[in-house]
């Protein structure tokens, strides 16, 4: 487990890169938690991670931890090309965030033909190619409504 790129599925998923201004988040998926920034100064959550502010500008953030709620807005099934890091056909989805940013992951354990934009779904985090750790759309675990 020394150098992944030596080992599994030949892949041509690009690494991640990770900077100052996205380590948080890919630190917060490896311990199970989806975080999403939020400007220090006019409280917009924004995502992807980014320098700045949208809004306003500001460079100062910080973060909420989101309760992974999420519902589904769009999705696609991809066929090609076939990379040996996924299983196919793979279900991508767009959801809704409960905190009102969107986010895109594949989706597991879900039938394609029951998927329908307006479902309830939950983010959860699964290990990707070079054993990179990233959100996964499934369906709700249940449990406190
Ligand atoms: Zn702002």
């Amino acid at each position: 487990m020394s150098d992944r790129s030596q080992d599994g599925p030949r892949t041509s998923v690009p690494r991640l890169i990770v900077t100052q201004d996205n380590e948080f988040w890919f630190t917060a998926a490896r311990e199970g938690r989806l975080e999403i920034q939020r400007c220090g100064e006019c409280r917009t959550l924004r995502h992807p991670p980014a320098p700045s502010c949208p809004r306003c500008r500001s460079i100062v953030w910080d973060t909420v931890e989101s309760s992974r709620r999420a519902t589904l807005h769009s999705y696609t099934v991809i066929h090609h090309p076939p990379d040996p890091a996924f299983e196919y056909p793979l279900a991508v989805g767009l959801v809704d965030l409960e905190e009102g940013t969107r986010l895109v992951a594949d989706i597991a354990g879900i039938p394609h033909e029951e998927l329908a934009p307006g479902m309830e779904l939950e983010v959860g985090f699964a290990e990707h190619a070079h054993g990179d750790v990233l959100p996964q759309l499934r369906r709700p675990s249940g449990g406190a409504a």
